[in-house]
């Protein structure tokens, strides 16, 4: 049986201020039926492990190098984010895929990287609006999600994110079909790739616009484990509800 996940992704937003974010929804959810994560800026990890201690929501990274260490001025190694309070990381956000240029072959060496370190990886795969215009979304999907999560992968150091960039802030979402179509065919490539124990026990995740006034009806779609969310996720107001609809 799978747990439940929500997830957040405070991108480059929040300062020290924004800790009691953090701990008002501890508050809220003392002992939650769900597993929370919340991947905050890199230098809050630290402060926010400390401010989060005896609660139930566990923090996360937004990205690490592929190096344990080195000269790499500026990046973080997965055993920096382990040491600073982690327990996961998110890898190959559609912002850093185009952003930072990111392909999904560094991605799954970043992934291999964190899984050693014992990090829970967050792989993140989506189609943008023109490729859903112009080609199959599935196989999109299907390409990134072979060449960007690592052999090796379980139910435990993997979790999927299904977020077409297209609906990333833009307060779109596809349909509940649409997002079943891409989750039914994540699944069946897990278990083909990595057997039906592990695939079936793979957390997969939707992204994309997910609010307290969607979520209920985009967790009810099958195969949807719960939800990677990026604004929704800065207060405690608004990913309380989405907690709350898992
Ligand atoms: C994200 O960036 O991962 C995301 C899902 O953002 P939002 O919820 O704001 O669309």
């Amino acid at each position: 049986m799978r747990r439940k996940l929500a997830a957040g992704n405070w991108k480059m937003n929040g300062l020290r201020a924004g800790l009691s974010e953090m701990e008002a929804l501890a508050q809220r959810h003392p002992d939650p039926r769900v597993d929370i994560l919340l991947c905050p800026p890199a230098t809050l990890i630290a402060p926010a492990a400390q401010a989060l201690s005896g609660s139930r929501i566990a923090l996360g990274g937004q990205d690490c190098h592929a190096e344990t260490s080195g000269a790499y001025t500026g990046d973080l190694s997965a055993g920096m984010l382990l040491d600073a309070g982690a327990g996961a990381v998110i890898l190959g956000h559609s912002e850093r895929r185009a952003l930072h240029r990111e392909t999904s072959e560094e991605v799954r060496v970043k992934a291999r990287t964190a899984q050693a370190a014992g990090l829970t990886t967050v792989i993140c795969l989506g189609e943008s609006a023109f490729q859903r215009e112009a080609t199959n979304t599935l196989d999109i999907i299907g390409a990134q999600l072979s060449l960007s999560v690592p052999d090796g992968s379980t139910g435990v150091n993997l979790v999927v994110a299904y977020e077409p960039v297209w609906a990333i802030g833009s307060g779109k979402t596809p349909t509940p079909g649409e997002i079943g179509e891409v989750h039914t065919f994540i699944r069946a490539r897990l278990e083909s790739r990595f057997g039906p124990g592990v695939g079936r026990s793979v957390r997969l995740l939707y992204g994309g616009s997910v609010k307290g006034d969607n979520a209920a009806e985009i967790f009810a779609i099958p195969d949807v484990d719960g939800a990677l969310v990026g604004g929704a996720s800065l207060t405690a107001a608004d990913f309380s509800p989405i907690v709350e609809a898992l």
